[in-house]
């Protein structure tokens, strides 16, 4: 049956909506669910500092030593706090206080060797500073629903909408700006589909769970949020297929010869497998873009408006908030890096160069999405025949 009203071609793609679900759900989804728990991983290297260079403070950042999962008193619900039943209490405990989960910087040392610091057009590389750098546990930190809303929230999708796609849904819009619009809108559409899948439902007995009316109200009654998710998937699908070569030889040593040996492995079975080979060979042809004499010109202006959405990530007022939004944008500069940086597939061998957390937050990423996808896909039809009626 199918389980949701999508159907053909995802647009500007180059698969249609049933073969990503099923490759998604069949091959992509198990793998990756597996890659981000491994060492190499779980460990994200972030500068977690409210440092907003657009405004002043408005007062919901927290001091860069406050626990990753913890937000300003007035956005964050108490119940946080307390452990998560039904779950371990890994799962929800904050760091602070935690020193299995703290700040680790003796992983620099191992998980970095052999990756270079290279820069990246796409992305506000201003994390130079080791000492400003903490790393996270993501596997102790999940997106998911953490109470942040109102104006602050409202204020930077407004700025990324506004700043930098302020024509769209215009139709002057030529191909490149329309597919970085459809990337953040993608990217927005999977954060609502994370914090409806994993949802405070009532306060008083810390109880948490889907919440499908809002998966209804801010996505799926926006067909146009559901095509730029699936567009978005695709787009980074296709970054890490091309980026095959390089993510295959590259070194994940953390230290931990079993478990390294494990990522090695789950990174051949995503990259390698036959079912997406046959089904969706190229998720997205990046060869379309950038042609005419503008296109030089029309890149570099696109790189700005994507460094200042990766620079608006220091004004996200809620920690968690921020630690997601900065891997994921990462992400996606990653992807647009190795989509459009590097010029003809066959020396991208020899020329491409990716930082460590580039290829985490790339392959976290991924994850999202997919995630995001399955969501929306298993949970679609049951939220619409919910809200549909309204
Ligand atoms: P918002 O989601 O804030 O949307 C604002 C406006 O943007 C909407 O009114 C609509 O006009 C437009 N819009 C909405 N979705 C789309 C789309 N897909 N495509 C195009 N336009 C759209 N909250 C959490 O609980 N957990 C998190 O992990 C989290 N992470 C965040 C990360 C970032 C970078 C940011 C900026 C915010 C994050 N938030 C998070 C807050 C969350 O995204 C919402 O802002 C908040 O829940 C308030 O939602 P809202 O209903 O006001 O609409």
């Amino acid at each position: 049956q199918d389980t949701h009203k999508y159907s053909g071609i995802v647009e500007d793609c180059c698969c249609d909506y049933e073969t990503v679900d099923h490759l998604n759900e069949e091959v992509l989804y198990p793998s990756l669910q597996e890659l981000v728990k491994t060492p190499f991983y779980r460990y994200f290297k972030v500068k977690l500092w409210c440092d907003c260079p657009f405004w002043p403070d408005d007062g919901m950042c927290r001091l860069r030593d406050c626990s990753v999962c913890e937000c300003p008193e007035s956005e964050f619900p108490e119940s946080f706090k307390k452990p998560h039943h039904g779950l371990s209490s890994d799962d929800l405990v904050c760091q602070e206080g935690k020193p299995e989960a703290a700040v680790d910087r003796t992983l620099d040392s191992k998980a970095f060797r052999g990756w270079t610091e290279t820069d990246n057009p796409w992305t506000n590389d201003d994390e130079t500073d080791n000492a400003e750098m903490t790393y996270v546990n993501l596997q102790l930190n999940p997106e998911r629903y953490t109470g942040y809303t109102g104006p602050s929230a409202r204020r930077i999708w407004d700025a990324i909408y506004a700043e930098n796609c302020p024509k769209y849904p215009s139709e002057e819009l030529c191909q490149e700006e329309r597919i970085l619009y459809k990337l953040i809108s993608g990217l927005h559409s999977s954060i609502t589909v994370h914090l409806a899948a994993d949802y405070l439902l009532d306060e008083a007995t810390n109880s948490w769970g889907q919440n499908l009316p809002l998966l209804y109200d801010r996505v799926l009654r926006y067909p146009d949020r559901v095509r730029n998710l699936y567009f978005t998937y695709l787009f980074v699908l296709r970054a890490v297929t091309k980026a095959t070569d390089y993510l295959e030889h590259a070194e994940y040593d953390t230290g931990n010869p079993i478990e390294d040996l494990k990522t090695k492995s789950l990174i051949k079975q995503l990259l390698y497998n036959p079912k997406l080979q046959a089904a969706c060979p190229l998720p997205f042809d990046e060869a379309k873009l950038w042609k005419g004499q503008s296109g030089p010109e029309l890149k570099q202006k696109i790189q700005k408006q994507f460094r200042n959405i990766s620079a608006l990530m220091d004004c996200v007022g809620c920690e968690k908030c921020r630690l997601w939004g900065k891997l994921q944008v990462l992400g996606l500069g990653t992807a647009l890096k190795i989509l459009f940086s590097v010029d003809g597939q066959a020396n991208l061998g020899q020329t491409l160069q990716l930082q460590r957390n580039e290829v985490i937050a790339l392959l976290n990423l991924l994850n999202r999405l997919s995630e995001s996808v399955k969501f929306v896909h298993k949970m679609g039809p049951s939220a619409e025949s919910i809200m549909g009626g309204q």
